[in-house]
């Protein structure tokens, strides 16, 4: 067990909670409580994907077993103490209110994973990233479906929805769940199933950070020998002239289940990056409208499953300011995108020091989405074709109010543009978005579970429903 007051100064002595005890002396409490493989870190800054708006807390707890997550809430709630559960510390919201009168439970260590015989299940525990399930799955001759990043947790993306390469075949990383495991707001460990609790069940597909600590799940695997499990992807980078083409294209793209394309503006260069569950000779005829405007360059290629998710490590980077904002998108507008890339290349030119910064949209078939339907789960764009997430990119502060302002102009530009009415999918939202535009026609449901599972608000810290 490390114990370290590595700040265990003046400005921590200070704080103070209502008759109760402060920190750092609060770490020895949390410490007593928790088994010699988890460890209590007193007044240090959590390490995150971005800096921006992140939270500070008095204390993180890494969790090195599964137990030990309810006596760190049974703790918290004793002490009054705030928490704030993290996994894969890739969370950009700006809801976070966690400051040093409460703690992180940081579960990224909860690494377990393991497949049941016919591969058709796999269990595993909290801290597991999509890097860690995808590699677990080739190596075991499966596929699952998750986020298309490696370093988002399987969990923190599914927990919410979960978009990615396989949701046209196989649904969001949501609908793969068969069983939950977690800790409630009084501390206790609850497992849920759809049978056992459906109402609970519906919320936690959707909305799940507000009502629990997810400890472990099992979820739906596909089995699939290695020498099948790949797709034909890679990426086309365009002349920003052929935007409007390019654009126009993706729209009219009619995305079958085993298609799903990404595109970027990112390093002041405009990439698509098809991807197509199957042959490249099939990818080739149902992507031929992009590759008929004609990429500068053809990177394409067959590649194996677990190494699908490569294109997006950039993006993985961490440390730095990331204030991103998104729209949901049933349409796209050549000319509205034109003004996006005219405002992206502004202010990637007029700012050096955010020259990462990136646009990324994401297009998916919504076939099995629209075939599991909406009253199974409180996920609520199951119609959405495409999401766009701008991502502004910095170190210094100074820039902050630029980058919202730019940020801000371009959600705008794509709510007036997207052909539905605004909305954001919680994880690629911003924090300052009406409640309806996150959760739509599940809100006034997630509201009324919310006074019945959570009534204090425990779990108020990712887009709160109370
Ligand atoms: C580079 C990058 C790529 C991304 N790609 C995708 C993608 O392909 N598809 C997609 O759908 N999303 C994607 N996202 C968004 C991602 O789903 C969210 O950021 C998600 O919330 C991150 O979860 P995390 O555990 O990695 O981060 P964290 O910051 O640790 O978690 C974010 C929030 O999720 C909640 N949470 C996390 N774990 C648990 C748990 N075990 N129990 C209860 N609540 C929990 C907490 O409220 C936490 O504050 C991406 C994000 C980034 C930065």
């Amino acid at each position: 067990m490390f114990f370290p007051r590595m700040l265990a100064s003046a400005a921590l002595a200070s704080v103070s909670l209502a008759g109760s005890v402060a920190f750092p002396a609060l770490c020895d409490k949390f410490d007593a409580a928790v088994s010699s493989s988890s460890f209590v870190k007193c007044g240090v800054a959590p390490e995150r994907w971005s800096e921006y708006e992140e939270p500070q807390p008095g204390a993180i707890i890494t969790v090195g077993k599964e137990d030990d997550v309810a006596k760190i809430v049974q703790v918290a709630n004793a002490f009054k103490v705030e928490y704030l559960v993290q996994s894969g510390a890739t969370g950009w919201a700006d809801t976070f209110t966690l400051g040093r009168t409460g703690i992180i439970i940081d579960v990224s260590q909860l690494k377990s994973i393991s497949f049941n015989k016919d591969k058709t299940q796999v269990t595993f525990q909290s801290g597991v990233l999509i890097e860690d399930l995808v590699g677990a799955a080739y190596n075991n001759d499966a596929r699952v479906a998750t986020g298309t990043c490696n370093c988002v947790s399987v969990l923190g993306a599914g927990l919410g929805g979960g978009v990615g390469r396989g949701t046209g075949m196989y649904g969001l990383g949501s609908d793969q769940l068969l069983k939950v495991n977690l800790v409630d707001a009084n501390g206790k460990k609850v497992t849920v199933t759809p049978t056992s609790n459906p109402d609970l069940w519906w919320a936690l597909n959707g909305a799940g950070p507000n009502f629990g600590i997810v400890t472990s799940v099992v979820y739906k695997s596909y089995p699939m020998p290695q020498d099948q499990n790949t797709a034909w992807t890679g990426l086309l980078p365009y002349d920003s002239s052929k935007l409007e083409q390019v654009i126009a294209a993706i729209d009219k793209l009619d995305f079958e289940p085993e298609m799903q394309l990404d595109f970027y503006f990112t390093q002041g260069q405009l990439a698509v990056l098809p991807f197509y569950l199957g042959s490249e000779e099939q990818g080739r005829k149902k992507f031929a409208s992009i590759l008929d405007i004609g990429p500068l360059a053809d990177d394409t290629a067959v590649i194996p499953f677990n190494t699908w998710n490569a294109a997006g490590d950039m993006f993985c980077a961490r440390g730095g300011r990331k204030p991103a904002y998104t729209a949901n998108m049933q349409t796209l507008d050549p000319t509205a995108w034109r003004n996006a890339w005219n405002d992206y290349l502004s202010f990637y030119q007029t700012y050096p020091e955010a020259n990462q910064t990136t646009i990324l949209t994401e297009c998916y078939s919504t076939a099995k989405n629209l075939e599991i339907g909406g009253a199974k789960s409180a996920y609520p764009w199951r119609d959405i074709k495409c999401y766009a997430i701008v991502i502004p990119w910095y170190t210094s502060p100074s820039l902050d109010v630029q980058a919202n302002d730019f940020a801000k102009r371009l959600r705008h530009l794509w709510y007036n543009s997207s052909g539905t009415s605004a909305s954001s999918y919680v994880n690629f939202a911003h924090g300052d978005e009406p409640l309806s535009n996150i959760y739509g026609g599940s809100l006034a449901k997630l509201q009324r579970l919310k006074k019945q599972y959570d009534p204090k608000g425990k779990f108020n810290e990712w887009f709160p429903l109370s």
